[in-house]
């Protein structure tokens, strides 16, 4: 039988829906932080279990927390997801046609892009092509401002990919919507919207998956054809990674602030 959902439960639950996606060690705090003020059985590694008791509830609403990794930077993160409805339509009741329209343009670009990203110049060059309804720029940048906010894209230096978010909660309409062009990573085997690719057989792998990977080598090859890998390999963050998370957590918990 599935275990009691506590008021610890609760309020993990309502801070993460209010959040939408979490870092794992702001989840860590947490989970400890609501089973202090619940009195609630607490123990540190118990975080997915504890989570578990909350998707048992969840699953007749069609919701879960689901645990994915950041392509950025490797680190566990927890978002709650919506598993009623599988494409673009989950953002159906925050935004215009329009601005879907605009979001799946800029989605097409970045799942076409070679490394996972689309120029601000690029996505406002749609602004006034759209059918459902034309944007000005200006209107443009304050809906690709307002995707940021509510995390359905990162931006950095004028560059858009999709967030962690976006990539946990769209993953199915992603791989069945792009066959053939989006790929999955060849070491986690989920799916890979920054990557490096394979300039021989056209494998890709997330860029802390490559880190991971090629560390301890001093001249790396493709995992697949075993020809050069050409790209720069880079550095592996030593905080929470999929690698990392079972061990050296007391580590992360401090550097975390
Ligand atoms: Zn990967
Ligand atoms: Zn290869």
């Amino acid at each position: 039988m599935a275990a009691q959902m506590t008021d610890g439960h609760r309020r993990f639950l309502q801070v993460l829906m209010s959040h939408g996606i979490m870092e794992g060690s702001e989840a860590r705090k947490l989970h400890r932080h609501c089973c202090e003020i619940h009195k609630v059985y607490y123990a540190h590694d118990k975080l997915d279990d504890f989570i578990n008791t909350i998707n048992v509830h969840l699953q007749p609403l069609f919701m879960q927390i689901r645990k994915g990794t950041s392509e950025d930077d490797g680190r566990v993160h927890y978002a709650l997801v919506n598993l009623a409805e599988t494409e673009i339509t989950k953002m159906a009741s925050d935004y215009t046609e329009n601005e879907l329209e605009l979001f799946r343009k800029t989605m097409d670009l970045i799942i076409l892009s070679e490394n996972g990203f689309a120029s601000s110049t690029e996505v406002l060059n749609f602004a006034d092509q759209l059918k459902s309804k034309k944007m000005k720029k200006k209107e443009a940048e304050q809906v690709l401002k307002l995707f940021v906010e509510d995390k359905w894209l990162s931006e950095r230096n004028g560059e858009y990919t999709l967030h962690t978010r976006c990539i946990m909660e769209m993953e199915q309409y992603i791989l069945s919507n792009y066959q053939g062009v989006a790929r999955k990573c060849n070491i986690c085997h989920s799916l890979a919207i920054q990557s490096q690719v394979c300039e021989t057989c056209g494998i890709g792998m997330h860029l802390p998956c490559v880190g991971k990977y090629f560390k301890a080598q001093t001249e790396p090859h493709c995992p697949h054809c075993n020809d050069f890998w050409p790209h720069e390999i880079p550095e592996v963050s030593r905080t929470d990674s999929q690698l990392s998370s079972k061990r050296g957590r007391g580590k992360q918990l401090h550097s975390q602030h």
